[in-house]
């Protein structure tokens, strides 16, 4: 840890942090009111004024927003400064639905870059460090998030974006990258590449920051086990802002909310009731800072734990655990919750390769599933009977671990498409939605 750069904040005793977000809370929820007549209707429909939101214990007076909520208002209903004060915009890829824009002013790119630079300080950055941002420059907020807080470490930035392997590779070997910044897939895939074509001596990443997409602690055994590379965690969400809301510390045992910015909560999905500490439900976010686009007890919809433990590091941001999965892609089958990140976790206990696809139909009014996965190509075969004998071990294991029936399909190595971004794990053709 480079505690030269470590901001004070980062270790602030409790009731100083507390004091500062009551504070920031009250102005936020101010702006919020004056100049956002769609979240003023919303407090005035659940009976609040500002002047009711003194401290964060005030927060469940007010009501949750949601991502239908920004929806609705596209594009620019939720922006609270003039135009003329915008200096960019990010925007969700709009795969589930319409897109959401999500604007900055400078102060705000400049808390965002803050907010990744924390994060490599953390992972152990410093200005003697080359950062490979291998996350796409865009609409989606990767890239530039990274980009900004590597600049500002002081580090020396190889703005990549996504896509292109042998490129990547090629300049991560010749410029001796040190950090590596990409989506959880692209790391896997960059892992595998390295190992096919024998380059890990070549390699001096020592620490790569993967987000944007669910991964399990199976994948960054894999990826490490394969590329050298220390991997952290990050969280963000393109409506808040991209990567930083959260990052690992060399402890890595969860990732330290950024609560100067965020005060997290922890909520029950069907009830919206607050849940103490250390209980599992979806996170609920209020940005305590942000000017263009304010957004206060924001649901993630992302399902994970809140721990104030002190942390070995000395950061006394509260640490929320890697999201156990999404309350959208959870997935029923049967009529029992499934998350992809339970499946992938057997499949990689299992001995199989982190690349895999959940097809989902339904026959005669059941619904049936089926998982291709990848071998490994140490282990690949082509013997008919060991294929059938591990394709029945796998999903014995799954019916003993997480109670999940589905037929396994095993695959060569390199058979699954590869994505450069997010991956396509879930194939439902049940045509129920
Ligand atoms: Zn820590």
């Amino acid at each position: 840890m480079n505690s030269s750069i470590l901001d004070a904040v980062e270790t602030a005793p409790r009731e100083r942090l507390t004091a500062l977000q009551n504070e920031r809370l009250a102005f936020q929820v101010r702006h919020a009111w004056d100049n956002i007549p769609y979240y003023r209707e919303l407090m005035r429909k659940h009976g609040v004024q500002p002047n009711d939101i003194q401290t964060v214990g005030d927060l469940v007076k007010l009501p949750f927003l949601t991502k239908d909520d920004l929806r609705n208002n596209y594009p620019d209903g939720f922006l609270a400064v003039p135009k003329s004060a915008v200096v960019r915009i990010h925007a969700t890829s709009g795969t589930t639905g319409k897109r959401v824009i999500s604007y900055y002013t400078q102060n705000d790119l400049d808390m965002w870059e803050n907010c990744c630079t924390r994060a490599l300080v953390a992972a152990g950055g410093s200005r003697n460090d080359i950062v490979q941002v291998s996350c796409a420059y865009g609409l989606f907020a990767g890239g530039f998030g990274w980009h900004g807080g590597a600049q500002k470490l002081g580090a020396m930035v190889l703005p990549m974006s996504g896509g292109n392997t042998e490129r990547q590779l090629e300049f991560m070997v010749d410029m001796r990258t040190t950090m590596l910044c990409c989506t959880a897939t692209y790391a896997a895939h960059l892992a595998e590449m390295i190992e096919e074509k024998n380059l890990r001596s070549k390699i001096c990443v020592k620490s790569a920051f993967i987000g944007a997409e669910p991964w399990t602690e199976a994948m960054r055994e894999e990826i490490q086990r394969r590329s050298g590379m220390k991997v952290f965690d990050v969280y963000g969400l393109t409506e808040v802002i991209g990567p930083g809301i959260a990052y690992e510390c060399s402890e890595q045992r969860g990732m330290h909310i950024q609560e100067d910015r965020f005060y997290p909560e922890i909520v029950d999905p069907e009830t919206g009731k607050v849940l103490p500490d250390g209980e599992t439900g979806e996170l609920v976010l209020t940005a305590l800072t942000k000017e263009a686009f304010p957004l206060i007890r924001y649901r993630t919809r992302d399902i994970c734990t809140l721990t104030h433990e002190p942390c070995a590091c000395g950061r006394t941001f509260v640490r929320m655990s890697k999201p156990k999965g999404r309350t959208d892609d959870m997935l029923i089958v049967k009529g029992e919750n499934v998350f992809p990140s339970q499946i992938e976790t057997v499949l990689i206990e299992q001995g199989m390769s982190s690349n895999y696809k959940i097809v989902l139909d339904r026959v005669r009014g059941l619904d049936r599933m089926k998982i291709q996965v990848e071998m490994l190509p140490e282990t690949y075969t082509e013997d008919a009977l060991v294929l059938a004998e591990t394709e029945a071990r796998i999903a014995r294991a799954l019916k003993t671990s997480i109670d999940v029936t589905a037929g396994i399909e095993l695959l060569a190595p390199m058979t699954l498409e590869r994505s450069a971004g997010k991956a396509h794990r879930i194939d439902d053709r049940r045509n129920v939605y």
